[in-house]
């Protein structure tokens, strides 16, 4: 058996060591695990009270109409123009489904998120990526890449792995020269760690090419849940829900981002929290000298290749190869006890 294009074939497998072979290669009693950019912190107690009240053996609501209800809500927006999947991740792949093809082009940084450029690979299509520039997305030449096989631009801000964020005016001037007939994803997955977020949903009314991700897998502490929603026109929401598969957003998962979602103080809280560890790691790692990226999102980017060094130590930090940064690692910004570990360990 062959897959259907050999982009599929040039894709990377996923690293497949588990946590307990990490313990035992390295003879650990314990990993604290600063790898994937959860919240440390858990969810909302109501979330747990939420939880207890689901009944597993219906499936679960095909619109998940309450949460997109909520969601609405929240943001002032239709609850058509709302899509809710599961993760973020599980959008950005029906994005690509629906808006690429082979021959077609996605858009993107060289130094990214990496399912943007595996989801268009899955339709054969190519997906140009553009390096950074000074850790953050290098919006000017990625508008001069724009050409009229291009269909779908991904923007991450903050950026992952870096955490920088793009200049507010840059990328709204950006999104302004994006040709209407090219979609603007503007993944905004760590927008609650923001120092200053801006109101992007108030730009949606003005850029209908515009599509804003967000997920409950980061401040909302959902990460084991996956689910993740999207916020545009109602006539890209209508696209998207057309190749959507059904039930792919667990009851579980819909009670429980309900739940979050009303919480603002726990989310509040978190994104205090993390503001105040974030401060206080980058003082020490400015105080030692070592080179890293100021950040706005629940992670900081290390330039040094210390992943496995980390790790011997029990500190399990993700090493950023299949990012393109093979010299650097980026540290989830743990609780302060544990970034207190992390201190001792570098
Ligand atoms: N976008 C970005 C930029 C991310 O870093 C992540 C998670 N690492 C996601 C999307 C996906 O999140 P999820 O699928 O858990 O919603």
């Amino acid at each position: 058996m062959r897959p259907s294009s050999p982009r599929i074939l040039s894709l990377p497998v996923w690293p497949s060591i588990t946590e307990k072979e990490i313990l035992r290669k390295y003879n650990l009693s314990r990993l604290i695990k600063m790898a994937s950019n959860e919240n440390c912190y858990g969810p909302s107690p109501a979330v747990d009270e939420a939880l207890r009240q689901i009944q597993a053996h219906r499936y679960p609501d095909l619109h998940a109409g309450r949460l997109k209800e909520a969601i609405a809500r929240k943001f002032g927006v239709l609850l058509s123009q709302i899509l809710v999947g599961n993760g973020s991740s599980e959008i950005i792949q029906m994005i690509a489904q629906t808006y690429l093809a082979s021959g077609q082009q996605g858009l993107t940084a060289l130094e990214t998120f990496p399912v943007y450029f595996r989801a268009a690979a899955v339709m054969d299509a190519t997906c140009v990526r553009v390096p950074l520039k000074a850790d953050a997305y290098d919006l000017p030449a990625m508008l001069a890449s724009v050409n009229s096989s291009t269909r779908i631009i991904f923007v991450a801000n903050p950026n992952n792995p870096t955490g920088a964020c793009a200049d507010k005016s840059e990328l709204r001037k950006f999104i302004s020269s994006v040709p209407s007939n090219v979609l603007v994803v503007l993944d905004e997955a760590y927008k609650e760690y923001e120092d200053e977020p801006e109101d992007t949903v108030a730009w949606l009314s003005e850029h209908p090419n515009l599509l804003l991700l967000r997920t409950f897998s980061k401040v909302h502490g959902l990460a084991g849940l996956r689910i993740g929603y999207a916020i545009a026109s109602v006539e890209i929401i209508n696209d998207l829900d057309r190749v959507r598969l059904p039930y792919t957003v667990s009851v579980p998962a819909q009670v429980a981002a309900l739940a979050a979602l009303q919480d603002d103080d726990h989310v509040r809280r978190c994104a205090s929290m993390n503001r105040e560890q974030r401060i206080s790691l980058q003082q020490e790692f400015a105080r030692r000298g070592y080179e890293f990226v100021p950040s706005q999102a629940n992670f900081i980017l290390l330039k040094r290749d210390i992943a496995e060094d980390l790790l011997k130590k029990g500190i399990l930090v993700a090493a950023l190869g299949l990012f393109q940064m093979p010299n650097a690692v980026r540290i989830t910004l743990g609780t302060r006890e544990e970034n207190a570990e992390l201190l001792k360990a570098l």
